[in-house]
């Protein structure tokens, strides 16, 4: 299979399984997702606040989120109009999980305001992969058009350098890159957007283990926690199953930390270095093959 693609369907799969794999870790600690489940390593039924409302397998927001970046593309590359009206359609299904930000911010594009909310949450950065996958070989565009993307709904410096983070590794990512020169590229790539997050992605380079960045960080909903955990996932770790179940059982944002560490990872290693058990039990996996086709066609092909 053409290279590009299995790096594209690994993106697009690998968010929505690490989706679904910390769904039911969601808000737990590390200690209560070991009482109530063990060790997460596959689909479980939610014991937490998706009880009796989620099945196994099934993904929350930062998937539809990614479904709505993804229907975003058409022939000149990503269109911000376009993801104003999929967010806002999405809204009108009343969606399961939707954060309190992205519920103002939609709320205000649908008065015709698009300055989004002063929010430094990560629910940008949880939706930005198949960004870093099409403008994988233009960091300028990447930057412009992810910033574009942010602001819309998480319009703070923090929201907007996190995103800029996952976006930025997730390109990294395609380009076969993965190590402390990484890092150190993106502390740069958002250093004129903020110093603080620029100086937290930077100390990944001194930390040895995801667990060292866990408790580092902490791996809340604030950007400034958990994405950095989650890029530490992957950085710290040496396929795409072990830093995947290291991160749905770290505690606090599961659900986002394996969507981001998933699109990450899942565009290092390709779709074939996950598990098969997953990517053939995910909820709506025709739709991921679908779009993560329709995707590399735009960027190769037409
Ligand atoms: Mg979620």
């Amino acid at each position: 299979m053409d290279k590009m693609l299995e790096k594209f369907q690994g993106s697009i799969f690998g968010l929505a399984i690490g989706d679904a794999l910390g769904m039911p870790s969601e808000w737990l600690t590390s200690e209560e997702i070991k009482e109530k489940y063990g060790v997460i390593d596959d689909f479980l039924e939610p014991r937490n606040k998706f009880e009796g409302i989620l099945k196994a397998g099934t993904y929350t927001d930062d998937t539809d989120q990614m479904i709505a970046i993804l229907k975003s593309f058409d022939d000149s590359g990503f269109n911000n109009e376009i993801f104003i009206q999929e967010l806002i359609k999405w809204y009108k299904r009343n969606p399961i999980g939707i954060g309190s930000t992205s519920k103002k911010a939609i709320q205000k594009l649908i008065e015709g305001d698009k300055t989004g909310c002063n929010s430094s949450s990560s629910g940008s950065a949880m939706r930005v992969g198949p960004l870093g996958l099409y403008y994988y070989d233009n960091y300028g565009k990447l930057k412009e058009t992810t910033i574009e993307a942010t602001k819309l709904t998480h319009n703070s410096p923090e929201a907007i350098a996190a995103a800029l983070s996952v976006a930025f590794f997730v390109a990294e990512s395609i380009n076969g890159e993965k190590s402390e020169k990484s890092v150190e590229k993106c502390s740069k790539f958002i250093e004129d957007i903020s110093l603080t997050f620029s100086e937290k992605i930077m100390s990944i380079a001194n930390l040895s283990s995801p667990k060292e960045a866990y408790d580092f960080f902490k791996t809340g909903l604030d950007a400034t926690e958990c994405v950095p955990s989650a890029i530490s996932g992957f950085v710290l770790t040496n396929s795409f199953k072990e830093g995947m179940i290291s991160v749905v059982n770290a505690g606090g944002d599961t659900d986002s930390m394996g969507s981001m560490y998933g699109a990450i990872s899942g565009a290092y290693y390709g779709i074939k270095d996950i598990p098969n058990n997953w990517t053939f039990r995910i909820k709506d996996k025709e739709l991921f093959y679908e779009l993560s086709k329709k995707l590399h066609h735009l960027k190769f092909e037409k």
